[in-house]
């Protein structure tokens, strides 16, 4: 028998108004591995997110966490089933610091002793963000806002953290570290679900992955299957 997915959609369809963005998307993420969604501008990679983190609700199909539909509970409920979600665009609260931005991270919690000791982790996995602890948040640069909305995701100590875009518009040395901190994360016991537009960082990281192309998958394989596939390397790798 097949093992239970930590997460699974199953035949998710979303309309914006008339706009069928999602046209049928399943597919499942193991628990441990990094799975990406790779594809285009407008392909649906964040609308899926959204739709995973309840900020969308589908018009059909049913989304799943270790077995318990979580498709019909708003946002709030699903983080605090183990959903965490590191927006694009950063979306960290600017005027506030480093350090009350990872406290709202942990909102949902009272675990003192266990809020500290995460606290004290994600430090340890982005020591830059230790040494800005007081600045606001909205001071610092691209780089650092971007670790601060995955540092501020893992303070809800989720099972599965969602990924949307980590290396937007961040230098090519930023991006390599970003990518080491989530594989680091990964073996840490976090399962990952990571949508990009940098294909090649993305399957360089992930166990599998998924194409969308405008609201559908059109390839499922191994991250190391997708780098070899013709359409994928003409696509989303920039070959000729
Ligand atoms: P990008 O990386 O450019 O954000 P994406 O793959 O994340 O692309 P989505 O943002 O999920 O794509 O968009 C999927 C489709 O839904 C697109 O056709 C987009 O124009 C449309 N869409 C997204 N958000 C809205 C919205 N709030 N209202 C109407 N249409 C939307």
């Amino acid at each position: 028998e097949k093992q239970e997915s930590m997460l699974e959609l199953e035949d998710i369809h979303v309309y914006y108004g008339n706009i069928h963005a999602l046209k049928g998307i399943s597919l499942h993420v193991q628990r441990g591995e990094i799975v990406t969604l790779i594809g285009g501008n407008g392909a649906g990679k964040t609308t899926t997110l959204r739709t995973i983190s309840g900020l969308i609700h589908p018009r059909m199909g049913t989304i799943k966490l270790e077995g318990k539909r979580i498709d019909m509970l708003p946002p709030h409920e699903v983080v605090a089933r183990g959903i965490g979600h590191a927006p694009e665009g950063r979306r960290i609260f600017p005027r506030m610091s480093v350090k009350e931005n990872l406290e709202l991270g942990a909102y949902l919690r009272n675990d003192k002793d266990g809020i500290r000791a995460d606290m004290e982790r994600v430090f340890t996995l982005f020591p830059r963000l230790k040494e800005r602890i007081n600045q606001k948040a909205g001071t610092m640069s691209g780089g650092e806002q971007q670790m601060l909305a995955i540092a501020r995701a893992l303070m809800a100590r989720p099972k599965v953290l969602l990924l949307d875009e980590p290396s937007m518009g961040l230098a090519p040395i930023l991006v390599e570290q970003i990518f080491s901190i989530i594989k680091e994360i990964n073996e840490q016991g976090t399962t990952i679900l990571l949508v990009e537009q940098n294909a090649l960082m993305a399957l360089s990281v992930a166990h599998r992955g998924y194409v969308i192309e405008t609201g559908k998958i059109v390839l499922a394989d191994s991250a190391k299957a997708l780098q070899e596939n013709d359409m994928v390397r003409k696509s989303y790798l920039g070959e000729e």
